[in-house]
């Protein structure tokens, strides 16, 4: 049995239903520093790793490649990349730990649903990487009507298809947390990858999420870090709470992700105060 498997077994890892509301995810801590790569490198725990590009833009997988200082201890001593198509040069999809998903899917296109279908098959745990692959993003406005395949129309994020295990939003996520969360994975780091594990069912991302969830609820302590974090520069801070332009969001949830009210680490802190 895989390292993955083992983990998920352990410790009772499922998928949560596709149309689970967004739910407060705990936070914890890893690093991915050049130490640590090459610690988990000398144990030689190299988990399978498969890079699945849908309907996405290249983007999430650049940034993957811009972890410059640890980039080849990652590709080569952490992980094996064993499939991918700007990685390797395999033409079969094989067994895999981890399977990467970038990009969602287009209901149109049969190429891409049996592919994501095999990824479920194949991979002991699927994870959702970048908004596309999450909670749709920009996809969601897809409508069709354009040249060379104007029946492309309908493209929804990859759990409204398949149970997926984790999700990393993200348009793009950032370098680091990619490098974190193998770290994690190899190291068995349950309260680092619970958030992403909680992600697996929030298959909607808006910038409405703040007003919805955190305003509305009477969580928001004005820290403008939701408006720090949006790469559109769609949400800017007016009185102290967020308010978000809605012609410049496009839908990648990351707002409400990075919100350090989106969660209450509630079991750590009992934990911390000896309750
Ligand atoms: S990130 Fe800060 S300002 Fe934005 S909704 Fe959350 S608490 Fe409020
Ligand atoms: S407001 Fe910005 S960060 Fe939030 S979902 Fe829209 S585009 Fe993403």
């Amino acid at each position: 049995m895989s390292l993955i498997s083992k983990l998920k077994g352990l410790l009772g890892i499922g998928a949560k239903p596709a149309n689970e509301e967004p739910k407060p995810a705990k936070s914890g801590q890893v690093g991915a520093s050049e130490q640590e790569v090459e610690k988990v490198a000398e144990e030689n725990a190299k988990p399978r790793i498969g890079y699945i590009h849908l309907s996405g833009c290249t983007g999430d997988i650049m940034s993957l490649s811009e972890n410059y200082d640890i980039l080849a201890e990652l590709l080569t001593n952490m992980v094996d990349i064993v499939y991918g198509q700007t990685l390797a040069d395999v033409w079969e999809m094989p067994e895999m730990d981890l399977a990467l998903v970038e990009g969602s899917v287009c209901l149109q296109d049969e190429h891409s649903l049996h592919e994501l279908m095999e990824v479920r098959e194949k991979a002991a745990m699927v994870c959702a990487y970048g908004s596309c692959s999450a909670t749709g993003c920009f996809t969601r406005y897809s409508r069709g009507g354009q040249q060379a395949r104007p029946d492309h129309e309908s493209f929804v994020p990859i759990a409204d298809l398949i149970k997926v295990d984790c999700a990393i939003p993200g348009c793009p996520p950032s370098p680091e947390i990619i490098a974190k969360t193998v770290v994690a994975l190899i190291n068995g780091d349950m309260d680092y990858l619970q958030p992403m594990i909680d992600l697996a069912g929030m298959t909607e991302g808006c910038g409405c999420d703040l007003q919805k969830y955190v305003v509305n609820q009477a969580l928001c302590i004005g820290c403008g870090t939701c408006a720090m974090a949006c790469q559109t520069r769609a949400v800017s801070m007016t009185n102290g709470r967020p308010e978000v332009n809605g012609d410049r969001c496009v839908k990648c949830g990351i707002c409400y992700v990075q919100c350090p009210r989106s969660w209450f680490p509630e079991e750590q802190i009992k934990k911390d105060l000896g309750l």
